[in-house]
């Protein structure tokens, strides 16, 4: 059925569900503990960046401002002395621009037009440079002029080599001139840009971070990068701003060489991850494996179980129609031979009696074993039902030791019944298969016994309200190596081959089973050469529960 292969299927890889869900499960909390790791060494190495830009970006405001500063000073001049001459200009640049700063020149440009400049050597081009006619710096001058700020333009390469930045400052009359507060020009001062780099520690080779700026012309993180490689504000970097006196730079930064990849310790994180994996989830794959196997095994032998019962169910529905056809035909053989032996009109000579008689005798044994292999089959082909009703176990006794009296005195053996006349038990059975079981019993103590031997019949109250009938006998008894096969079927386990006695080996089998079927034990005890003792428990009336019959 495929229903039922796809279920077995189905059950047979269920086995490996403890090892995938293992295996996935391990897998996970190992890939998030190495990617914690990675996610630590990533932190560290972002919060080392964070510091090392932020004291260069410091170091590169600090620098602007610086340079800024001292432009200032010379505006704050200009803006009380607004008429000052050429070489007044030069003296207050000698004075202020000294030391510690970046600045390639200062130029001075009243009514925007170019008229002062320090130093002068090497910048007289820029002299009558007017701002409202030159198409380059009108715009940004207008700015400064109407934004009252300092502007700072730039970096952009320089006419006189290099690149600078341009910060561009208003200047407006003081209080103590002719026209307070008017507009008198701009400043411009250039601001060496490589130097200011070199100050900052920017251009550095011992620098760990690799560092880009954007935002030329003061517009932030919209504007043009100027510096470094482009790749940096790809790499998502660790960025600051450069506040400027207006507008801002971007900077940005990442360690130098990229952020950490996956270390050897991870790696090796990951190996160990792999050979934990294997370690628990092998073991646990073999036993799933074996678990299948077995599962494969039981269903065999459920399988091959089923069809042995059906066999034997088969065989002993056979031998019950069997058993049952030959005993009609048999008893009808016995009956006529009878006829024959008792026919007053016709007696038969001696010989032929005799010949009558072997008829009779075989006939009889056949009978017997006819009848027990039939009950046999009945049982095991669960045809077998008890027909329970309260029988005098006294009765029965007496009965069985009269029926077979004959027999142990044909033998010299003498049955002594030690139990029929004593307490009265009503037991709970079937009587006629008690009847069968008691007879069995006292005629195997007859026939494995030996001439003056002795067979007692006893009984008494077990410890559980069964009654115990004992069929006790001073035999040849049992050897301890067959008690084995004592119930098995066509066992004959006489101490003595030479001995011959007859049976078939199936009267204990089929005794066996009977008493069981009615709820009853049996078992024996026996010593070779010393007797035996077979004995049988049954239920005593009113105990067991009708409903289970
Ligand atoms: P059988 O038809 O041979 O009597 P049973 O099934 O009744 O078959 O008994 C099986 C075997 O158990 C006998 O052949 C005999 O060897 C042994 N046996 C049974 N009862 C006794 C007894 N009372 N004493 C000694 N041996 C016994």
């Amino acid at each position: 059925m495929p229903g039922t292969r796809k279920k077995t299927t189905y059950r047979q890889w269920v086995v490996y569900l403890p090892a995938l869900i293992a295996a996935i499960g391990i897998f996970i909390i190992g890939l998030y503990s190495i990617n914690v790791d990675h996610e630590r060494v990533r932190a560290d190495s972002r919060s080392f960046v964070t510091n090392q830009l932020n004291l260069v970006r410091a170091r590169l405001e600090g620098a602007i401002f610086g340079n800024i500063q001292l432009v200032r000073s010379l505006v704050a001049i200009i803006s009380i002395e607004p008429n000052l001459s050429q070489s007044r200009f030069v003296d207050l640049g000698e004075q202020i621009f000294q030391e510690g700063h970046q600045l390639r020149n200062v130029a001075a440009a009243p009514d925007l037009v170019v008229s002062l400049m320090y130093p002068l050597e090497g910048n007289e081009k820029a002299i009558g440079l007017d701002y409202r006619k030159n198409d380059a710096q009108r715009e940004a001058a207008f700015r400064a002029r109407d934004l009252g700020e300092l502007i700072i333009a730039g970096p952009l390469d320089l006419v006189q080599g290099g690149r600078g930045l341009i910060g561009r400052v208003p200047v407006f009359k003081g209080n103590k001139t002719d026209d307070p507060g008017a507009f008198w020009g701009l400043v411009a001062a250039v601001i060496d840009v490589d130097k200011l780099y070199e100050v900052s520690g920017l251009s550095s080779n011992k620098l760990p971070i690799e560092i880009a700026i954007r935002g030329a012309d003061a517009t932030g993180p919209s504007g043009r990068q100027f510096y470094g490689p482009a790749k940096v504000f790809g790499s998502n970097p660790v960025l600051a701003d450069v506040n400027l006196p207006y507008g801002s730079w971007q900077i940005a930064a990442i360690p130098e060489g990229g952020w950490p990849s996956y270390s050897t310790r991870q790696t090796w994180l990951f190996i160990l991850l792999l050979m934990v994996e294997v370690l628990i989830v092998a073991p646990m794959v073999i036993i799933g494996n074996l678990l299948r196997e077995r599962h494969v095994y039981i269903n065999q032998l459920e399988a091959t179980k089923l069809s042995a019962e059906k066999a034997n169910m088969a065989k002993s529905e056979f031998l019950a129609s069997m058993s049952h056809e030959l005993r009609t035909p048999l008893n009808a053989i016995l009956g006529y031979a009878q006829m024959l032996q008792y026919d007053p009109k016709h007696p038969l000579s001696k010989s032929q009696n005799g010949y009558v008689e072997s008829i009779c005798s075989g006939g009889d044994h056949l009978l017997e074993l006819v009848n027990d292999v039939l009950d046999l089959a009945k049982i095991e082909a669960n045809q077998f039902k008890p027909y329970y009703e309260e029988v005098s176990a006294n009765e029965v006794v007496k009965e069985c030791v009269s029926m077979t009296r004959h027999l142990g005195d044909q033998r010299e053996i003498k049955v002594i019944d030690q139990f029929s006349s004593g307490t009265d038990y009503v037991l709970y059975t079937d009587q006629l298969r008690l009847k069968q079981v008691l007879l069995n019993l006292l005629t195997n103590a007859i026939k494995f016994n030996d001439a003056g031997g002795k067979v007692i019949i006893d009984g008494h109250r077990s410890h559980d309200r069964y009654l115990r009938i004992s069929v006790i006998d001073t035999g040849i008894g049992i050897a301890r190596k067959d008690f084995d096969r004592v119930f098995q079927m066509f066992q004959r386990v006489g101490s003595d081959p030479m001995i011959a006695r007859d049976g078939y080996g199936i009267g204990l089998t089929v005794t066996k089973l009977l008493v069981e079927r009615m709820m009853g034990r049996i078992g024996f005890e026996s010593e070779e050469g010393g007797g035996s003792t077979f004995w049988v428990e049954l239920p005593i009336s009113s105990l067991p529960d009708k409903r289970q019959l």
